[in-house]
């Protein structure tokens, strides 16, 4: 896929961009890009994908609430460096992120030194409406799944039903038009399938 276009708009938008053929590459390339540091990880299939959290804990302070527990959420919150991925891409270079806890979008908009969004190409959307079709439709019933959440989209996967259960986990719509003030961004796009 050519990234050129959307690396561009990012750029423009001040966010910095990195491009991989492979996610082995993107995960060598941060394994040496973030060292010696705090990291905290949103929840997020692509890290784990990735095999990201073993190679940074070996010379990082790593704190994954899907790996560490729970508990861990709040010292990843204030961690240096902070890693997610997003939930849908437009081509214009707007980044789409639904979470439920609130902690992973709360993440890429304020309180570290360094975010790094790590994309697949399947994230990315032509479009705003599509990117966040996308981000409702697929990614969302996926996770709900996945996590066997008591949700009508768990049932099948196949689209949002825009439910009212008590275990949604759809709580929150962020859109990053750019970099928060202050905050290094980096979006590291991948040419592969990663993540829901
Ligand atoms: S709002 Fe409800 S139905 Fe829609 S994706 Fe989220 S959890 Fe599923």
């Amino acid at each position: 896929m050519a990234f050129e276009t959307v690396k561009k708009n990012l750029e423009a938008r001040g966010f910095s961009v990195s491009t991989f053929s492979t996610a082995a590459e993107a995960a060598a390339y941060l394994d040496s890009a973030i060292d010696g540091t705090t990291v905290g990880i949103g929840g997020s299939m692509t890290v784990q994908q990735m095999g990201l959290h073993e190679k940074l804990a070996a010379h990082n302070e790593v704190h994954w609430h899907w790996t560490d527990g729970p508990e861990v959420r709040a010292k990843a919150a204030h961690a240096d460096v902070y890693i997610t991925s997003a939930n849908g891409l437009t081509e214009n270079g707007e980044v789409i992120n639904i979470d439920g806890a609130g902690n992973r979008v709360a993440s890429t908009l304020y309180g570290h030194k360094r975010v790094y969004f790590i994309i697949g190409r399947n994230k990315l959307a032509p479009t705003y409406d599509e990117a966040l079709w996308r981000a409702r439709n697929i990614a969302a019933p996926k996770n709900a799944q996945r996590l066997g959440k008591k949700t009508p989209c768990a049932v099948k996967g196949d689209r949002c039903y825009d439910c009212k259960s008590p275990d949604r986990i759809c709580r929150g719509l962020v859109v990053l038009w750019g970099p928060s003030m202050g905050v290094e961004t980096e979006i590291v796009l991948v040419d592969e399938d990663l993540g829901l």
